[in-house]
């Protein structure tokens, strides 16, 4: 016997018509490209996408076609992803950061028709365009004042281009299960892998990622999303503040800590959502200028292990809860969130800042389960840790073209790469990506532990751990120290201030000052390259 209700189908356009209708007021509040803060609104958001699509229609892109975007958290880039997905076409975000050649072959291989590229990115876009074929036409976002000479094919300011339609047009019709939107992982193995969310997974990941354990935003809410929204779907932020209804603070192209400052200040940002280095940058800004945040209430951070001294740091001095969150592109992007269920919730002290350094609980719809090499599921116990694999409806079930073929256990279950524990209260940690665990005697060491502590020393400013062959061990622990402007940590000083905090045989067998380490596109530890930097490395003696 089947249901007897109505079929209606999941899809992106329903979420700005949803907050365009009833938080039609609700502001989006964005720093634009060309400077000043441009104030709309969700229902004029709806207004433009709807002219997108409209539009878009017109220079022929039609159901499937793939755009691309090369552009910061704005307003506009809003506007073009709700109507690009409302015509039925995917939109496709492009890493600005990662190197050109690595931008062409992933516009090349998702088949892009057109960009939409900010003022900011003209002169890459230009230099590229002779090796993107497939590109008919460059939809510059911005309006004719700031329009500049290019060469860029068909070249066009968003404006001007948008201004020869009107809102009269209906969303298209299309099962939920069609494409909706496409981000590359960044590829630290092999090419770049292309992830494509549909509406479905899209609608229903933002509804339970805005669970009140998770992101909990409601319409009194002020978000600024810091994350991009080119990185791992804009941790979807685009499609639950507008579905909850909560006003939204865009930060464009300016995240040093002078600038998020002045819009978390401005506007009472109530909630933020960022990579570890941009809190570290927005904190250094706060100390030094000896400033509060009295408005901010929750920031989530996530994409890379939280340092400890961040949590602690945002409670005691700013009276900020971090929520540290785990995810990957492949994920939607969230994976868990770390907030406080009532079994954990009266800790204090030391016994709090463990649960709050790990990764916490899924959200409802994420199924995980960790295992060892030979695929045997392990305890839940917070001791044994594993593969971690995870499974739901949010959660890629293969790669653009088939790249890297079944990526799925027999069971549906993908491998996240992460090495991971997860305790009889549901909360997961991270121990280490599977390609950075440093094997030692046949027992494991998290690099990322060693990299947490040593960013503890008062001389420390980014640590990094890497395993080195070792003749005995198999891999010993090397741990790369970029040091504090004008400090120079001795190796016996830092190695100190370890001892007693880890097991005896997790100490780095030595210690490496250099000047910079290496970081991705999406601003973590290159530890390839790092460990190509270090090849010929040699322990003493
Ligand atoms: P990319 O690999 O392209 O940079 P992803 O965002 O997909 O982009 O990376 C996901 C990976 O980032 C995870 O598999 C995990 O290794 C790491 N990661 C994300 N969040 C955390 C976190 N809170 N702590 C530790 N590692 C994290």
């Amino acid at each position: 016997m089947l249901g007897l209700m109505q079929d209606w189908p999941l899809l992106i356009p329903k979420v700005i018509d949803h907050a365009g209708l009833y938080h039609g007021n609700r502001k989006v509040i964005s720093r634009s490209v060309e400077g000043p803060i441009v104030e709309t609104t969700y229902s004029a958001i709806r207004r433009n996408a709807l002219r997108v699509a409209k539009r878009l229609e017109k220079d022929g892109i039609r159901l499937g076609d793939r755009v691309g975007t090369v552009a910061w958290n704005t307003w506009r880039h809003l506007e073009a992803w709700y109507g690009i997905t409302g015509l039925g076409a995917v939109y496709h975000t492009l890493n600005p950061r990662l190197f050109p050649e690595q931008i062409a072959w992933i516009a090349n291989h998702a088949e892009d028709r057109m960009m939409m590229v900010d003022l900011t990115f003209v002169p890459l876009m230009e230099k590229l365009q002779d090796k993107l074929p497939l590109v008919e036409r460059y939809v510059v976002l911005t309006d004719a004042a700031n329009m500049p000479q290019t060469s860029l094919k068909n070249a066009v300011a968003y404006e001007t281009w948008l201004d020869e339609v009107d809102d009269d047009f209906a969303w298209g019709s299309f099962d939920e299960n069609t494409a909706a939107g496409m981000c590359y992982t960044s590829g630290t193995t092999g090419n770049p892998k292309g992830v494509v969310y549909s509406h479905r997974s899209n609608v229903i990941h933002s509804l339970t990622v805005n669970g009140p354990d998770m992101f909990g935003m409601a319409s009194k809410d002020v978000i600024m999303p810091v994350v991009p929204m080119f990185h791992a779907n804009g941790w979807s932020l685009a499609f639950t503040a507008p579905m909850a209804g909560t006003t939204m603070v865009m930060p464009g192209p300016k995240m040093d800590g002078a600038s998020i400052y002045e819009l978390l200040d401005t506007y009472k940002v109530t909630l933020s959502a960022a990579v570890p280095t941009v809190w570290l940058m927005l904190l250094q800004y706060l100390e030094q200028n000896g400033l509060k945040l009295p408005h901010l209430g929750k920031t989530v951070i996530g994409g890379s292990a939280c340092p400890r001294a961040v949590t602690e740091k945002f409670r005691d001095v700013y009276g900020v809860e971090v929520l540290h969150a785990w995810g990957m592109t492949e994920m939607s992007p969230l994976g868990t969130i770390c907030s406080l269920k009532p079994e954990v919730a009266n800790l204090t002290g030391d016994a709090w800042l463990d649960i709050k350094e790990t990764t916490g609980h899924p959200p409802f719809s994420v199924e995980m389960k960790i295992i060892d090499d030979e695929g045997t599921e392990l305890a839940r116990d917070g001791k044994a840790f594993g593969r971690l694999m995870v499974r739901g409806p949010a959660v890629a079930g293969a790669y653009f073209k088939g790249e890297g073929g079944n990526i799925l256990d027999d069971n549906g279950f993908f491998d996240t790469g992460d090495v991971a524990s997860i305790d009889p209260n549901g909360y997961m940690r991270i121990v280490d990506r599977s390609k950075d665990v440093i094997k030692s005697g046949g027992e494991w060491i998290s690099s990322i532990d060693l990299e947490n502590l040593a960013v503890g020393h008062p001389d420390v400013a980014e640590a990094a751990v890497i395993g080195i062959a070792h003749p005995k061990w198999d891999e010993r622990p090397l741990l790369v120290v970029v040091p504090k402007p004008g400090r120079q940590p001795a190796r016996d000083g830092v190695l100190a201030y370890m001892d007693g905090k880890i097991a005896k045989w997790w100490m780095p067998d030595d210690v490496v000052l250099v000047d910079e380490i290496p970081h991705t596109a999406t601003g973590k530890i290159q530890k390839t390259a790092l460990r190509d930097q270090f090849k010929a490395y040699r322990f003493p003696g």
